[in-house]
């Protein structure tokens, strides 16, 4: 059996919101529960702004939770200080969106490379030269780049030097935040191809981040759906798409179909914006958008909950069972 890599428990994000002079709370991630075995790749999806990505970065131990927990091999590290953060940040990694912004446009590549080793103190100088060297063949560059500077790149190639310095210190555990979303189309597959092939050579377990299904359908074991800071859904891949049950989940999959025209994006499927965080509607939030809402669905918040028994699949809808 699989052994857990990453749990989160009860995961919240809020933020403070100073709009208009008038301070308040914003609850960017409520309440999210799920495990990550290591050698799975859970996908994240929905619409921009729904929190994805500050839940990323949160499993990225890039931000600090507000309430819940979060597990990485049984350790909870919500509330460690960064001294007790650090020996973790090896195993944990992130790919951003852009290649060019996450790149120090003044530093070589083996600068960028070696750095994180020398922080960790591995290795010798010469040692990490070597180990750049490999790392650069591995993601499809050549060693001769090291000596290279970013804007001497392609998009494609740039991207495959921020996954080779997110591999530097051999992590478990990568989040990649829409990784290949920034990248001309005809390079996007060459990139999406790599992550699979490192998955493998380097035992790697990924939370990959996407508004594209079709992405999603290529890389994902598994796929949660995010509305509004909650997961709505949460199945194995197969099983979502041939069988999604939350009225948003079916609303997104409706765009698969014209993948080829819409590049399967989430955002043009649905009536109406997503509702602001900062006012989030009552009960579930989604009720404004769904066409089967019920008085129920505008008091009471639906929780995650096994649909027909299935602890694989996992919906939060108080008519899972008639949507279906
Ligand atoms: Fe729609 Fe109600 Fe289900 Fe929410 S709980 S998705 S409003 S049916």
């Amino acid at each position: 059996m699989s052994k857990t890599l990453v749990s989160v428990r009860n995961l919240t994000k809020q933020f403070t919101s100073a709009r208009g002079g008038v301070k308040r709370r914003v609850t960017a991630v409520s309440h999210v529960n799920f495990d990550i075995v290591a050698g799975e790749t859970l996908a994240l999806v929905g619409e921009s702004g729904c929190g994805k990505t500050t839940l990323g970065r949160m499993l990225a131990l890039l931000l600090e939770p507000t309430s819940g927990e979060l597990s990485i091999h049984g350790q909870n590290v919500v509330g460690l200080r960064r001294a007790q953060l650090k020996p973790l940040r090896r195993h944990v990694q992130m790919v951003f969106q852009d290649p060019v912004s996450s790149l120090n446009p003044r530093h070589t590549v083996e600068a960028m490379l070696t750095e994180p080793m020398q922080n960790f103190g591995l290795y010798s100088p010469q040692e990490r030269r070597e180990k750049a060297a490999d790392l650069l063949e591995a993601v499809g560059l050549a060693p001769e780049d090291l000596k290279k500077y970013p804007h001497e790149f392609s998009g494609g190639q740039r991207q495959r030097i921020t996954v080779a310095r997110a591999l530097v210190l051999h992590p478990e555990f990568v989040v990649a935040d829409e990784p290949v979303s920034a990248l001309d189309v005809s390079v996007q597959s060459q990139i999406l191809n790599l992550l699979v092939d490192l998955r493998e050579t380097f035992g790697l377990t990924y939370l990959f981040i996407s508004h594209d299904l079709a992405v999603v359908h290529h890389l994902a074991d598994r796929v949660a759906v995010m509305y509004l800071g909650k997961i709505v859904e949460i199945a194995p891949k197969d099983v979502l798409f041939a069988n999604p049950v939350h009225p948003y989940t079916q609303a997104l999959l409706r765009s698969v179909p014209s993948i080829t025209h819409s590049k399967g994006r989430i955002g043009r499927i649905l009536q109406g914006d997503p509702p602001s965080p900062l006012s989030p509607p009552s009960g579930c939030h989604f009720h404004p958008r769904c066409p089967h809402a019920v008085d129920q669905c505008r008091s009471d918040p639906p929780e995650l909950s096994n649909h027909k028994g299935d602890a694989q699949h996992r919906v939060a809808c108080h008519l899972q069972d008639t949507v279906a």
